[in-house]
């Protein structure tokens, strides 16, 4: 979301919303890790040995981790349970491999895509700008939902192990060296998560289910439709379970039963809200950008620490469901077979009065912060004349402008990402 002082509040949430913090949630049985890598990392002490929800970025942190478990527990870590396949979660465990731990993970609930492989390059490259992965520290302040992964600040590498055991069940119930867990496939984030549930303990770790931000409904890097009926259905078993703890996979635990309820339910009402009313305007005939510019979350929700667009953005959530619905056509029939992009640039630049004219005005809508219309302006040049030295730069400088207006990590990287390339190709 672009807001005058968005590069600042971003840097205000980065500083406070996951301190480098190990929590003892149940004393001697049940410990939180977070800000020593992207996501976080929960362990439990069972008779004789340790379980391990998730493993941070990469080995240089779960080097970390290792040396907090050790603090607590001499106690090898036989069981890793993932919450889900992100390698931000996944990238510490051939640290653990000393002990041969068993590595539980769900299988997903639909299939990828056929032929997604041949898509490699273009997500990588989305990846790579919406992660930030060629910028600065300074330049990409966080990762929006954590600090920045270790193998982006030359820290380590991943060390992925494999699962050893996976399930295709809704719900798995296991005793581990003496803890009772309940394991339930839980599609959101993604469709292999799931919720981790100590029924002794009312701990319930959720994975990237819930986190204290609004979510990655759509990430700009380009995925398959996230199914938010199915998340909120989700978030609704979340709640069912009244737990008195919730241990997310980024940001703060939650403790206490009440602010556990609260959190989950004005996050899961926020999100129905954003849902029912984007299909809501869509079923009127509202084109995709116009649903984007209706849909606004009401302050109730919008004002909630946990609900800040530091991750994903209303916005892009809005188009995302609306892509995912009904797809790429808008209902608008002057769609249905526009002009080819050149052809409409060039008349549109000579109804404006040439190039010369489209520049100048260029130049004053980056004088008068008007970033946006000035890439607008910028793309109608570049579509016709894609060696326009000046319009790119004018371009680039427009782009620097939003990212100190954009509050979402992943947009801010993203503008940051593709000035650079501009500015580099000069
Ligand atoms: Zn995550």
């Amino acid at each position: 979301m672009l807001r005058p002082d968005g590069e600042q509040l971003l840097k205000e949430f980065s500083a406070t919303a996951y301190p480098c913090q190990v929590t003892e949630i149940i004393p001697g049985v049940v410990y939180h890790v977070m800000g020593y890598g992207i996501s976080n990392a929960s362990f439990i002490i069972g008779k004789n040995t340790v379980i391990l929800i998730d493993t941070l970025d990469c080995d240089y942190r779960a080097e970390a981790l290792k040396a907090i478990i050790a603090e607590h527990t001499e106690k090898p870590v036989k069981t890793i349970i993932y919450t889900h396949g992100h390698p931000d979660h996944l990238g510490g465990a051939g640290v653990f491999s000393d002990s041969n731990p068993e590595i539980i993970a769900f299988a997903p609930s639909k299939p990828v895509l056929g032929r997604i492989d041949a898509l490699q390059d273009v997500l990588n490259q989305r990846g790579i700008r919406q992660f930030g992965y060629e910028l600065s520290d300074e330049e990409a302040i966080s990762e929006g939902i954590g600090v920045r992964e270790g193998i982006v600040q030359g820290k380590g590498r991943r060390a992925f192990l494999p699962p050893t055991t996976v399930y295709s069940e809704e719900k798995i119930i296991r005793d581990i060296d003496g803890i009772a867990l309940e394991l339930t496939a839980a599609p959101g984030e993604t469709d292999d998560q799931i919720l981790i549930w100590l029924p002794v303990q009312k701990v319930l770790c959720c994975g990237d289910n819930y986190y204290g931000c609004w979510p990655n409904l759509y990430p700009i890097r380009g995925s398959q439709y996230r199914d938010i009926s199915a998340w909120v259905d989700t978030l609704d078993k979340l709640i069912a379970y009244q737990a008195n703890y919730l241990l997310p996979g980024h940001t703060r635990p939650i403790i206490g039963a009440n602010d556990v309820t609260d959190t989950l339910t004005n996050f899961r009402d926020a999100i129905d809200y954003v849902l029912t009313e984007t299909l809501r305007c869509m079923n009127q005939g509202m084109t995709m950008d116009e649903v984007a510019e209706a849909v606004k979350l009401p302050e109730k929700w919008a004002n909630l620490p946990y609900l800040g667009e530091f991750y994903g953005t209303v916005a892009w959530s809005v188009r995302g469901i609306y892509a995912g619905y009904v797809g790429w056509f808008d209902g608008n029939p002057t769609r249905l077979n526009p002009l080819p992009i050149r052809t409409r640039a060039e008349k549109t630049l000579a109804l404006m009065g040439g190039i010369e004219s489209v520049l100048s005005a260029i130049s004053q809508a980056l004088d008068n912060e008007e970033a946006q219309w000035a890439l607008e302006l910028a793309d109608i040049i570049i579509t016709a004349d894609s060696t326009n030295k000046l319009a790119l730069k004018f371009k680039a400088q427009g782009l620097i402008s939003l990212a100190r207006q954009e509050q979402s990590a992943n947009g801010r990287h993203y503008y940051l990402a593709c000035a650079k390339e501009l500015l580099a190709d000069l």
